[in-house]
């Protein structure tokens, strides 16, 4: 690759980035961040995508060995896919591939538009994926993501209902979790203080509550309710603390209806939420609005269109794009980034997409119903497929359930493969009722029986961190 070519396709990148930023240290209106972009008509919307794309697919090629081998080999040029309207041409780039490349070139691979010559010179930090499908992928990023990833957050929480004025405990463990590192770094663009509580125990996180008063309670949905549970028990209501808001990301909760309810009912709070991923970073994909929930009761969650491009395609007829309405899995063209820009990265989250403006004024696409999960999370028992978050919904629709609960998927000896629910209820002494009522919550789902055990209050494992709730012990596996 000719270092002359990189270097001028990446100056001609970040100089479309720059000429389409707006209200970068400051907001535009009580409304929104950056009112202009926010609001603007789909047309508008649609040219600043095109003129991103145009200096993306020529800036990939020169500085991605990752991409130019993958235009190459489809015999195009950076100059096929230069409009909205040519990305189908482009293959969904999905993890696999990536994993590849990374095997093949390691440490680092070779999908990033980040080389040493950068990190040496105006490095920032990493990211890597969790590693659940294959070989962590590491992101490394530069000074200039950083600037990008506050700007596009500062956006995306002021739509949520961040203002000066409002305190932020944020209980998040530094380390993988790129939503934490956003968040902090966004809330310090816009002034707003954050108390940081990771590193302690669920008491002392009440305690903190009730001494410092924050009003914005950041952090994954099963901490919200273990440190709920745990004030109560120290005789404190959460519902008349100051949190007045739960703002979670990291797991999905706000689109699993029982849960959502649960925490607004314990918190007497609004759940709102950030949606995203670590390739398509350094920002959120996704972001509630002053109208977490539409009308019809369906959540709803929005994505920024000027800074990305958001397709949903059909996984099982060759990713072709899905016509608005039908469901889909994300698929992300990422232009915010200087390190980790994308075509077409599948996300890969079942939902639905609206483009008609929404309540609060902003008239970039809407996921409706939320995310149920990602496909590789997809639970296939006996050929009946689910998501983890379909049984969650079931289990907390039942009332006086525990907000622990386990899932063990196994293979009888027979060779049938079954699924095993253990809850917490007080009725655990006799437990019939309990038992017929998940069952039935369950069924009503997904079709699925289950054998459903009850244990006393409080004999699970708390949370600390992220969920882990299915136990997937079966011979054979999918
Ligand atoms: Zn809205």
């Amino acid at each position: 690759m000719s270092k002359n070519r990189a270097a001028a396709t990446r100056r001609d990148y970040l100089a479309v980035l720059q000429q389409h930023r707006r209200n970068f240290s400051e907001p535009g209106s009580d409304a929104y961040w950056s009112p202009e972009l926010e609001t603007a008509s789909r047309d508008k919307i649609r040219a600043i995508q095109n003129a991103k794309l145009e200096k993306l697919s020529p800036f990939l090629y020169e500085n991605s060995a990752f991409y130019r081998r993958r235009f190459d080999a489809t015999g195009m040029i950076p100059d096929d896919i230069r409009r909205v309207e040519d990305l189908p041409k482009w293959k969904p780039v999905d993890k696999k591939e990536m994993v590849a490349d990374l095997e093949a070139n390691p440490p680092w691979g070779t999908y990033t538009t980040h080389d040493e010559e950068i990190w040496n010179s105006r490095g920032w930090t990493i990211f890597p994926t969790s590693g659940s499908t294959g070989m962590a992928r590491v992101f490394r990023y530069s000074k200039t993501d950083l600037e990008y990833w506050k700007w596009a957050n500062s956006r995306a929480l002021w739509s949520l209902g961040a203002r000066p004025g409002e305190k932020v405990f944020l209980i998040v463990g530094f380390g993988p979790h790129v939503w934490g590192w956003g968040v902090l770094h966004a809330l310090a663009h816009m002034g707003i203080p954050c108390i940081p509580g990771g590193g302690l125990t669920a008491e002392l996180r009440c305690n903190f509550i009730l001494r410092y008063q924050p009003t914005i309670l950041a952090t994954l949905p099963s901490q919200l309710l273990r440190i709920g549970h745990v004030m109560r028990e120290l005789g404190h209501d959460p519902a008349k603390s100051s949190i007045t808001k739960l703002f979670t990301g990291g797991e999905p909760a706000a689109g699993i209806k029982a849960t959502r309810r649960r925490l607004e009912d314990m918190w007497d709070a609004k759940v709102v939420e950030f949606y995203g991923c670590t390739e398509a970073s350094p920002h959120s994909g996704g972001f509630s609005c002053s109208h977490p929930v539409r009308e019809d009761g369906a959540v709803q969650t929005h994505l920024m269109e000027d800074i990305q491009v958001w397709e949903l395609c059909d996984p099982e007829n060759d990713m072709s794009v899905v016509a608005e309405g039908s469901r889909g899995i994300t698929v992300c063209t990422n232009m915010n980034s200087e390190s980790s820009s994308h075509l077409r990265f599948v996300v890969g989250d079942y939902t639905t997409f609206d483009t008609t403006p929404c309540v609060c004024g902003r008239t970039h696409v809407r996921a409706i119903g939320g995310f149920q999960g990602r496909a590789d999370d997809l639970i296939n028992l006996r050929g009946i497929k689910f998501y983890p978050s379909v049984v969650e919904e079931g289990v907390r629709a039942v009332d006086g359930i525990g907000d622990e609960y386990l899932v063990t998927l196994d293979t009888s000896p027979d060779g049938i493969d079954h699924m095993r629910i253990r809850v917490e209820h007080v009725d655990h002494a006799q437990p019939d009722n309990v038992v017929a009522a998940v069952q039935n919550a369950v069924k009503s789902r997904i079709e699925v029986s289950v054998e459903v055990d009850v244990v006393a209050p409080h004999t699970l494992p708390k949370t600390e961190m992220k969920a882990k709730r299915v136990d997937d012990r079966r011979a054979k596996q999918r």
